[in-house]
């Protein structure tokens, strides 16, 4: 079992002298007379105590020299850590979606309970490290296995509660909604406050996909319980999922917050088209997760052929429609994705070129922070103000280009209290 150490003399209590990225201040009164430079940063001291923040000043430009750039402990709002770190056995030499589909089932086959838990524990304990507050993970839970597995990742839950948040979507066949243990599934996914997920990726049966996801969403009222879909994951047939979520959504009133992560190949519906979508999904109140790197890993594919289509969910065209798009790292070194490793710093820094969405503007820097937070339903947005939890990471980085360039080491505030890179408390600053 791993746990950063705890001193029992922690007090929570401390300050910091830091960049801090302005559009994550709240607290405007302040704050509204510090400089911000090219990269949004103002150099603050930010107090705290008993793990809350308990002053927000700004510090003289004298005192800059040496400072370090501080965010608010990050989120990961879609990741798959029951399957995690299999690549090793389970190459998907070839990269494609196929592909990997297929290997992912010989390797559930194997799975159990213990190995389940090592890879998760794995995955939790480097996404600490790496700056982590929250995960959002999608469980195969299909059949005897997934639900060991469901149930593993649920106790982990537990056992993390003091560091990581962990939120647990149930993924299944979207059919399996509608049968009988379906519902007992859904059941017990709500009273352990989950999710239900489900995967609608064309092609597909149009009728009964609108039957499966309408019976989804009646069971989710039911029971009270969100919904995360990967849907439109493809190259193929543009928006098909959406459009089908969409007539569900004309006929059913949803009362459950919907994620829909991928929604991938709407960007390749015409400009008029995708904004029709995109109004649409604000008004129901979707939220999208877009996964820059396994859909640039996966999709496109054409052999022999680099490509040039790269379906991406259209950040900027939802965000301009009001949707809330959080950015996502999907699959870790798995037949899905051969790369990653949990590190929101990494991804911001991996997603640039392929989202051309910066940190150091507001609705680029939300993606990872705010809008994460919104669409994971978490008490914090991640936003500091008086009495906001001083969770913070600070990198060892004086700006966003030099914290984005090479991946930095990094100290943790977590509850108020210090930790050094490797999770050992290790200062008091009272
Ligand atoms: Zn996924």
């Amino acid at each position: 079992m791993f746990f950063p150490l705890k001193n029992s003399s922690q007090s929570g209590q401390g300050s910091i002298e830091a960049w801090f990225p302005r559009g994550l201040v709240c607290d405007g009164q302040d704050v509204l007379s510090a400089p911000v430079t090219s990269e949004g940063l103002s150099p603050l001291r930010i107090h705290w105590k008993k793990g809350r923040v308990s002053n927000i000043e700004i510090l003289e430009s004298s005192k800059t020299i040496s400072l370090k750039l501080l965010l608010p402990r990050l989120i990961e709002p879609h990741a798959h850590i029951d399957k995690g770190f299999t690549w090793e056995k389970f190459p998907n030499l070839s990269g494609t979606y196929e592909g990997a589909l297929k290997l992912n089932y010989q390797e559930h086959k194997l799975r159990t309970p213990e190995i389940v838990r090592s890879r998760a524990e794995k995955a939790l304990r480097i996404g600490l490290k790496n700056g982590l507050r929250s995960v959002r993970t999608h469980i195969d839970s299909f059949g005897l296995r997934g639900s060991q597995s469901w149930d593993v990742l649920n106790d982990l839950k537990i056992q993390w509660q003091n560091f990581i948040e962990l939120q647990c979507v149930a993924l299944v066949p979207l059919e399996y909604w509608s049968t009988g243990e379906g519902y007992l599934l859904a059941t017990k996914v709500a009273s352990q406050e989950g999710f239900l997920g489900g995967v609608l990726v064309p092609p597909f049966d149009k009728q009964s996909s609108y039957r499966n996801l309408f019976n989804l969403i009646e069971t989710a009222n039911k029971i009270g319980c969100g919904i995360d879909l990967h849907i439109d994951e493809s190259s193929q047939y543009p928006a098909a999922g959406i459009t089908q979520l969409m007539k569900v959504l004309e006929h059913i009133n949803c009362q459950v917050p919907i994620t829909c992560s991928h929604s991938s190949s709407m960007a390749l519906l015409p400009p008029r088209k995708l904004k029709y979508f995109a109004d649409q999904m604000a008004r129901h109140n979707i939220s999208v997760v877009a996964l820059p790197l396994t859909n640039g890993w996966l999709l496109g594919r054409q052999e022999r052929k680099t490509p040039v289509i790269r379906p991406l969910a259209p950040v900027r065209q939802l965000q301009q429609s009001g949707v809330s798009v959080a950015i996502g790292g999907d699959n870790v070194q798995d037949p899905w994705f051969p790369l990653g490793n949990l590190d929101p710093i990494a991804l911001m820094s991996d997603s640039i070129p392929l989202t051309q969405l910066a940190p150091w503007e507001r609705l680029g820097l939300s993606a990872y922070t705010s809008s994460a937070a919104a669409l994971m339903g978490l008490e914090w947005d991640g936003t500091i103000k008086t009495n906001a939890p001083a969770e913070f990471v600070v990198l060892n980085a004086r700006t966003w280009s030099e914290a984005l360039s090479s991946p930095p080491s990094r100290q943790h505030i977590i509850n108020g209290n210090w930790f050094d890179e490797n999770l050992n408390a290790f200062k008091l600053n009272s």
